[in-house]
């Protein structure tokens, strides 16, 4: 099973997508995963990358395609199925998403889409903060955060309707407890999985 999980910053979608690629064994590739480790590996792209992602804007398509174009063609996600986490991020990564996934030969099967309004967002961030201060990640900030929400409405919205046009997108209600968010996202995938298995 192929999946993309869409949603906005603090929507859960780290925690979720690294739920079900655990229960559903499928390989998570997080490309914001990849460019903090580049950037803690101080090669040149994450020099690149840092301060872009500092300012909360989006990475060049063509790097973060290429990292995912990379570990797609490895063995390992086309066998046990993936999940995108963060890519594609808006229409033209959807369209350089379509021929990697051309040219590896394997198909999506479905987009889940994690939904919510901006001003939970926010808390939910700052209450991620106030938690465990020591985890906050250097763009979480309020400015940066605010820039990531703007950006996600810009660029990362159209994707909905380009998946839906699909029919592909499944849309959850992100502000559920976490718990059962899992358990609706769940829903969506094993019915998909009985569909394809009948
Ligand atoms: P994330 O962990 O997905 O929230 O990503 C953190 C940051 O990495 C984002 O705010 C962007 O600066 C950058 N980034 C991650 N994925 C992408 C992507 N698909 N396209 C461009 N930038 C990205």
């Amino acid at each position: 099973m192929n999946l993309i999980f869409l949603g906005p910053p603090g929507a859960g979608k780290g925690t979720q997508s690294a739920h079900v690629a655990a229960k559903y064994r499928l390989v998570s590739l997080s490309t914001g995963d990849m460019l903090r480790a580049a950037v803690a590996a101080g090669s040149e792209l994450g020099r690149t990358a840092q301060a872009i992602m500092q300012g909360g804007g989006l990475v060049p398509d063509e790097v973060v395609a290429g990292l995912i174009g990379e570990a797609l063609r490895g063995e390992e996600a086309r066998e046990r199925g993936f999940i995108l986490d963060g890519f594609p991020r808006n229409l033209a990564q959807a369209r350089m998403l379509e021929d990697i996934l051309r040219e590896a030969g394997v198909a999506l099967d479905l987009v889940v889409e994690l939904r919510l309004a901006d001003e939970v967002l926010a808390e939910r961030i700052a209450a991620r903060n106030a938690a465990n201060p020591s985890a906050q990640r250097q763009d979480d900030t309020p400015e940066t955060l605010r820039r990531r929400i703007a950006v996600y409405h810009e660029e990362t919205t159209p994707l909905s309707d380009f998946y839906r046009d699909k029919g592909l997108l499944r849309e959850v209600d992100g502000a559920l407890p976490i718990g059962e968010v899992s358990v609706a996202i769940e829903a969506a995938l094993d019915s998909f999985l009985a569909g394809a298995a009948a």
